[in-house]
């Protein structure tokens, strides 16, 4: 790897920006790492070219690559942050801080894992891209672990697998979180690895490929009979989430029917309903498998239209229909939201991450944080409307407690039943993503119900209800306590 590389690769995506700080910050690093090697006897020096080089892939801005090529400067060399600020100013010396932070973790067992997460969460409400940079600099790190003793690169596989990689997908930075997931499964489980890695990538390869080369000889025609630029690619599943599946479902390789898909970029929305459309008519499509998270995007941002259809040979095949700016979203997550930010200034911190902040502002004890943070935001989310037509995001398998409480604190006090899509519905019942509801209130009641707490599954509804119960009359507590009369 060499600098070169990088200013090319960074220019791609930021063509206008003046490159000759990136040369500056190598020759610092450069100089810094001077006479270090790596354990696998390359200069110390190409592990912060490499990192550079994948945050310059992930369209990160030029703050960030220069950071990602002194990241290791002030942890292992002589020169400190201070000089990084002096050279480089502020902001990159911060994220420079915030790795040097990340670093050092002494702890062992489960005490490591809850403070690595929490460095993590603290890393990311402060500056999101110092976890970029963490990302990159694990990727490189995975890609050389040879050279460290087993036991250390199974360590670091396995804590890769419990932290960064989840982490990853939460961001939506789906490229790093498969590249970080395959290394990790092959250092982990390196029999399962080959064995995946022979029947998939190797012999069934041909047999793939000539099945794709048949449903794009129909489709193509078809796009250019409405002269619409194109772009297919095949997608495939990697190899841990195979596994994944595999293991899950307890299923045998050719029956996971999305092993995988079509993806079909075009310029903008309107195609890719019109592609849809050719679509359905060429192939039946599979029921219920369409979704249309451009008009409704999942809570993480991801915005793409989804089908399955009966190809040729009546086999399954997923396709993917989306513009180049979500399609970069997709693979890029919140990096590339970053890079469409400062470009178009119509984006916004997604829900999520605002949500992280409020809990840490809420929770000190970091025990009490991972679980929030777990049931809140790893959790996948569902949107429900109100009969107005109003989107709440709830955690999936919410009720309509959860839904009421959501909308309101006196809704959810005052609900005694609920009206899920003009059918009479339980208020513990499961609500699915869209369904309409409509809360049915008594205005005459003051106090929630404790035995709520047993179904439903949203922070605000479950905080809500412990609250209001126990300011409760006296009658309300004599229930929960048999024994006690309630003082005159
Ligand atoms: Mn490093």
């Amino acid at each position: 790897m060499n600098i070169d590389r990088i200013v090319k690769k960074f220019q791609e995506s930021h063509p206008d920006e003046d490159t000759t700080v990136l040369y500056l910050a190598y020759d610092f690093a450069n100089e810094a790492h001077t006479g270090q090697l790596r354990k696998t006897g390359e200069p110390y020096i190409q592990h912060a070219l490499h990192t550079a080089f994948i945050l310059a892939e992930i369209k990160a801005d030029l703050p960030t690559v220069i950071a990602g090529l002194l990241h290791d400067v002030p942890e292992d060399t002589d020169r400190t942050n201070k000089d990084v600020q002096k050279n480089f100013g502020e902001e990159v010396a911060n994220l420079v801080a915030g790795i040097t932070k990340l670093g050092k973790i002494k702890y062992r067992g489960i005490e490591r894992y809850r403070e690595n997460l929490k460095r993590m969460f603290l890393a990311m409400t402060t500056d999101i891209r110092v976890i970029f940079i963490k990302f990159c600099d694990r990727l490189h790190n995975l890609r050389t672990l040879e050279g460290l003793p087993p036991a250390k690169q199974k360590r670091i596989a396995q804590e890769t697998l419990e932290i960064y990689a989840p982490i990853a997908g939460m961001l939506g930075i789906w490229r790093l979180k498969w590249q970080l997931e395959d290394l990790c499964f092959k250092c982990l489980y390196p029999k399962k690895f080959q064995e995946l890695e022979q029947e998939y990538e190797i012999e069934k390869k041909a047999e793939r490929n000539q099945y794709f080369q048949k449903i794009k000889t129909e489709l193509i025609p078809r796009l250019k009979e409405i002269d619409l630029k194109y772009n297919i690619e095949v997608r495939f599943k990697h190899l841990y989430s195979i596994f994944q599946k595999m293991q899950r479902k307890d299923r045998k390789f050719d029956e996971i029917y999305d092993v995988f898909a079509l993806r079909v970029v075009v310029p903008d929305i309107n195609s890719c309903y019109k592609v849809l459309g050719i679509i359905h008519t060429l192939w039946k499509p599979k029921p219920n498998r369409f979704k249309d998270y451009i008009a409704v995007p999942k809570p993480n941002g991801y915005r793409s239209l989804h089908t399955t259809i009966f190809g040729p040979e009546s086999k399954a095949v997923e396709f993917q229909i989306r513009t180049q700016e979500m399609n970069d979203e997709s693979l890029y997550g919140l990096a590339a939201h970053w890079y469409y930010k400062s470009k178009n200034q119509n984006g916004q911190q997604p829900l999520w991450v605002k949500e992280i902040i409020d809990i840490q502002k809420e929770v000190s004890d970091t025990n009490e944080l991972i679980k929030n943070i777990k049931l809140n935001i790893f959790n996948d989310r569902i949107f429900v409307f109100s009969p107005k037509g109003d989107a709440f995001e709830l955690t999936e398998h919410s009720t309509p407690i959860d839904f009421a409480y959501a909308i309101h604190t006196n809704i959810g006090n005052q609900a005694t039943g609920a009206i899920i899509n003009d059918r009479l519905g339980k208020l513990d019942q499961e609500l699915k993503n869209g369904d309409l509801v409509e809360i049915i209130t008594d205005k005459g009641r003051q106090y929630p119900n404790r035995d709520w707490l047993k179904f439903v599954k949203t922070k605000r509804a479950r905080d809500r209800i412990k609250q209001f119960a126990r300011k409760g009359p006296l009658e309300n507590i004599k229930r929960f306590l048999p024994g006690i009369k309630p003082k005159k």
